[in-house]
């Protein structure tokens, strides 16, 4: 079986499927068929809008984002999809926190999906800190598919990894 580094969180029948898929040449066709292409987000003022746009949907009284920002030093398998900072000021009497949205630039070139997927993580951080159930009840909150879609960016970064070419 193949090492399947981004899929280690998984059971070993859902990694011994996966492994079937690429020993039969057909993760890339089962990604095209899910996905239709990529998104067209550029830019980090498009994706300061994308996030501002879902902030304002789901997390309307939450701190204010100040910045939002493809980074292209942030490289995906260190976990951390994206990142995340929150640095608290002191104002006067009152302690305000200033949150910052980085998203890997690999995020650029996906399924926007995949975009919609690390977008909600990061946004969830706002609110919730550590990786746990309530953090994913958030997530899934403002994008029931999340799980889904994570699992779906896995496979995506496995193809990439084994044959250097994107599916779409
Ligand atoms: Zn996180």
């Amino acid at each position: 079986m193949q090492e399947l580094k981004y899929l280690s969180a998984y059971s070993d029948q859902t990694r011994a499927q996966v492994s079937r898929l690429i020993e039969q040449n057909k993760l890339g066709e089962v990604l095209r068929q899910r996905y239709s292409g990529m998104h067209g987000i550029r830019t980090d003022r498009a994706l300061y809008d994308y996030v501002q746009d879902l902030k304002g949907e789901f997390l309307r009284n939450a701190d204010p984002i100040n910045k939002v920002a493809f980074d292209s030093k942030i490289h995906v398998i260190n976990h951390a999809l994206g990142l995340h900072t929150s640095i608290s000021r002191v104002q006067g009497s009152k302690l305000k926190a200033k949150h910052e949205i980085r998203v890997a630039s690999m995020f650029k070139e996906v399924p926007l999906e995949f975009l919609r997927m690390i977008a909600v993580h990061e946004l969830a951080h706002v609110k919730e800190k550590q990786h746990d159930k309530a953090f994913y009840k958030l997530c899934t909150y403002m994008e029931p598919n999340y799980h889904q879609y994570e699992f779906d960016l896995r496979l995506y970064l496995t193809e990439l990894d084994l044959t250097g070419q994107r599916p779409w």
